[in-house]
């Protein structure tokens, strides 16, 4: 009989059996994939660490989460700045002096920049947003939005930007600094040796089954621990009882490639709608001191989710976000499981957020 049975050995399960372990409780952790780390799973391929679901560069401002995770790992000073590649054109991600000045041909100063999209804005300007194409004009202008959000972002989330929710783009800072930096955190890093090396080590020690599905074996896994700590989708644990939640999918394309350099950045995200995949990642760009004379590379392809399909993006709209309230209803009123994670609080959550949320449920248990 075991104390807590963790069904997902992703970030959230891994530091809940590395936690409670410690605190004396007898864990044990089913994962139906054969490998450990969800999502954040690297697997090494010709001495490069593949992020093989997806790239993930660990970016924070919290500090008590910060060093949380560098006892696991010792983190690199890689910092992330995509290239966007429209058409035969170049340009520095988030929206910065660099893309202004390349895009606009005599503009150097940021007071130029500043002017430059003030004089697109005063055309198309609408006082309350009602989507994303307005949200986005309202803050780059026109030439910006054409050339390097439209495409982009229609095919990532499968619709126009006419029928998404303005919030999505404001994930993307603007500014008017020679600054590449994708993110605005005070923390950022890829960690030496891989995210699985995380895994392992906190993992270490804890009885873990692979290739096992928890509905496979339902009313067994139920019976073998006192409590669970369930991080898969909430729905499926209900059966849909209320209808299935909607996610965003991706399928990659990986191929290992006789060249030691191919595109000269971890990340180039293919702008035009007309390319059908969103970026191209190149996974020994995010170490320094790969030395393989290969390369690995993966493009991504956005896709709607169907049932059977890995769930990676939840769509947080008005339906889905009302239709995962009625689950977590459901959720709270039993108080042998606990729902965490991506998939289990149907959450867009960075990694330091899963980090902060279990920490944070973690205070509650003795
Ligand atoms: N986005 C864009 N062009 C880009 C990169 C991002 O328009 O070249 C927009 C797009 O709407 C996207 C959002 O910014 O959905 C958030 O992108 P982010 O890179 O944060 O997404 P993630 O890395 O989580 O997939």
């Amino acid at each position: 009989m075991y104390d807590y049975l963790i069904v997902g050995s992703g970030l959230y399960g891994a530091i809940c059996a590395y936690e409670l372990n410690k605190k004396g409780y007898k864990v044990k952790v089913i994962d139906k994939r054969d490998n450990v780390g969800g999502n954040i799973y690297t697997k090494n391929v010709e001495g490069i660490n593949v992020h093989v679901y997806g790239a993930h560069i660990f970016h924070t401002s919290n500090k008590e989460v910060w060093d949380y995770i560098n006892k696991f790992a010792e983190f690199n000073n890689f910092i992330n700045s995509p290239v966007a590649r429209y058409k035969d054109e170049l340009y520095n991600l988030p929206f910065n002096m660099n893309t202004f000045s390349k895009i606009w041909k005599d503009v150097y100063t940021p007071e130029q920049a500043k002017n430059r999209i003030e004089e697109e804005k005063a055309k198309y300007h609408v006082d309350e947003p009602k989507n994303l194409e307005e949200q986005a004009i309202n803050l780059v202008g026109p030439t910006i939005y054409e050339k390097l959000i439209k495409g982009y972002t229609a095919k990532q989330w499968g619709r126009p930007c006419t029928e998404l929710p303005a919030f999505i783009i404001k994930r993307l800072p603007v500014r008017f600094t020679y600054d590449n930096n994708y993110f605005n955190d005070r923390y950022q890093g890829i960690p030496v040796g891989g995210y699985t090396a995380i895994i392992n080590k906190m993992l270490e020690g804890i009885e873990v089954e692979l290739g096992a599905n928890f509905f496979d074996k339902r009313k067994e896994y139920e019976s073998c621990a006192k409590k669970i700590i369930f991080t898969g989708p909430i729905d499926e644990f209900f059966s849909y009882k209320y209808g299935e939640l909607e996610y965003r999918s991706v399928r990659f394309e990986t191929e290992v490639l006789d060249t030691p350099n191919y595109q000269g950045d971890a990340v180039v995200n293919y702008t035009e709608y007309e390319v059908p995949y969103t970026r191209i990642i190149e996974h020994k760009h995010f170490e320094f001191d790969t030395t393989s004379p290969k390369t690995v590379i993966s493009r991504e392809y956005s896709s709607t989710w169907k049932l059977g399909d890995e769930p990676y993006y939840p769509v947080n709209n008005e339906r889905n976000n009302n239709l995962y309230l009625k689950y977590k209803e459901e959720a709270d009123k039993l108080d042998n499981v606990i729902f965490g994670g991506r998939l289990g609080q149907y959450k867009y959550y960075d990694m330091d957020k899963v980090i902060a949320s279990a920490l944070d449920m973690l205070k509650n248990i003795k």
